[in-house]
């Protein structure tokens, strides 16, 4: 259940924003690093459990994934790791290492968790046909 309690962070660090939007909140883009360990599918039904009966309510939670990129100290390379077993993914957090000199890298991007944007739906659009 450790998705329903990001998801339960995520509403509350919204509903402040949430509150000052004019209109309906219609989606909820999330930026979730390739790292992260949770899965898509209940962190979506957590979403709808937790913002039920605020203004989130109704909204759809879409989650990008952003791929693991990192950058070598040692040669300089920068860029994706080859390739990261799905076994690393869900026992331990994996050590990367340099598709080009093996050596230890530093971790740029994949462990994100923030929302990018929302989706707005305003009165006006609406209007027009
Ligand atoms: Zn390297």
């Amino acid at each position: 259940m450790h998705e329903y309690s990001v998801a339960a962070e995520l509403v509350n660090a919204l509903l402040p924003q949430v509150a000052a939007v004019d209109g309906q909140i219609v989606g909820v883009i999330l930026k979730k690093g390739e790292m992260r360990i949770l899965s898509d599918h209940s962190l979506i039904s957590a979403f709808e459990m937790v913002s039920e009966g605020t203004p989130l309510q109704g909204a759809r939670l879409i989650i990008e994934l952003v791929p693991v990129s990192v950058s070598c100290l040692t040669c300089g390379y920068q860029g994706a790791v080859e390739h990261v077993s799905d076994d690393a993914f869900h026992f331990s957090v994996p050590i990367l290492t340099c598709p080009k000199c093996q050596s230890e890298v530093e971790m740029k991007t994949g462990r994100e968790l923030y929302v990018d944007r929302l989706t707005v739906r305003t009165p006006m659009d609406t209007d027009g046909g």
